[in-house]
């Protein structure tokens, strides 16, 4: 983990920061290998503190071995007491974590402390989801994991789904099989959308009772040792319509040409182009209404934005979903996702279920 620290180290010195304060679970899990529910870590140029509450102090030495692992009860004083005794002042707190309350409450503690040892506290977005959208060795074994357990679990259902079944029945069996198959839970809930359900992207598996040659959206993903994987295929019960034949293959058609064009280099915007133009030109532009991907990896959504108007440039180690979709009302939709990790020479799918 000491490599890390050191990337959040030297962007600390670039925002001549003193030290952060990292309160989101993934985060602290990054920094300092604790699993634990509740924590804070403090980083600064010397320092790495993990202060935990008595359920997780033992779990905490174990998992963070870098780390002062630090037994602390409700309250902020044990913060300030640290940040005085090490003479930090200026200190970035996470501001898409802690809560309004939570900062008045560091505020009032503060407060405590005699003018000249007060801390200016700062609010900092996102630095440690920055540093995390480079996967590192260990990260990306990780994910293959997540992903091939997904994959497992989408080719051994999507045979057997058959007219009659429910979305529900379906969702299930798929959650089974990545659990049977290492997977510590789901990444997110199962999507299983049939027939008009599927023009809904993010529909909730139903009662509804899937018919013969309906079009079905399933979207599932596995978590692996923290790390989440993410896929989506669509299939067609039985004999498929005309409609089926030839949305199908317009989102195969964008998906295969973002993936075989994006680059480092490219904006998370440019990438989403490069599939959209695609579905655009088809006809479909108004069908396709959410963003190419999201970037994955501990958090099932993550940096790099892939959509449009994305500005977060693409580089080299980056993890990343590409996922079109058409979505006609009335009769349903085609949504086809694979992971990717981008190489120097272009993107490498990391899924390899069958589409
Ligand atoms: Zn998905
Ligand atoms: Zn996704």
């Amino acid at each position: 983990m000491s490599y890390r620290l050191d990337k959040l180290r030297n962007v600390l010195k670039e925002r001549e920061l003193d030290a952060l304060l990292v309160s989101t679970s993934e985060n602290r899990r990054y920094l300092s290998g604790f699993h634990g529910s509740a924590g804070h870590l403090l980083v600064s140029a010397e320092g790495a503190f993990l202060a935990t509450d008595f359920r997780y102090v033992e779990q905490a030495a174990h998992q963070a071995p870098e780390f002062q692992v630090l037994k602390v009860g409700g309250g902020w004083s044990w913060l300030m007491d640290l940040l005085r005794d090490a003479g930090l002042k200026k200190v970035g707190f996470e501001s898409h974590q802690v809560t309004v309350s939570t900062y008045q409450q560091m505020t009032e503690a503060a407060r405590e402390l005699s003018t000249a040892e007060q801390p200016s506290l700062v609010a900092t977005a996102s630095i440690v989801e920055e540093i995390r959208t480079v996967k590192d060795g260990g990260e990306l074994e990780l994910i293959q994991r997540a992903v091939d357990v997904a994959d497992a679990a989408m080719d051994s259902v999507t045979p057997t789904v058959r007219a009659g079944q429910t979305e529900q029945e379906v969702a299930w069996r798929l959650e089974l099989a990545m659990r049977e198959m290492g997977a510590e839970s789901v990444s997110f809930e199962t999507i299983v959308a049939a027939g008009p359900n599927g023009a809904m992207p993010h529909h909730r598996p139903s009662e509804r009772v899937i018919q013969e040659g309906e079009p079905v959206v399933i979207d599932m993903g596995a978590k692996v040792d923290g790390y989440c994987s993410d896929i989506t295929r669509t299939i067609c019960v039985g004999e498929e319509d005309e409609t089926f034949r030839r949305i199908y293959d317009i989102v195969l058609g964008s998906q295969l040409t973002a993936i075989a064009t994006v680059t480092p280099g490219h904006t998370g915007g440019d990438a989403d182009d490069l599939s959209r133009v695609v579905i655009s030109e088809a006809g479909y532009g108004e069908n396709f209404g959410h963003s190419l991907g999201h970037g994955i990896g501990m958090a099932v959504h993550e940096f790099p934005r892939v959509g449009p108007k994305s500005d977060h440039p693409l580089s080299e180690g980056m993890v990343f979903t590409v996922e079109p979709g058409i979505y006609l009302s009335g009769w349903g939709g085609v949504r086809i996702e694979d992971m990717v990790i981008l190489e120097s020479t272009g993107a490498k799918v990391l899924s390899k279920a069958r589409k």
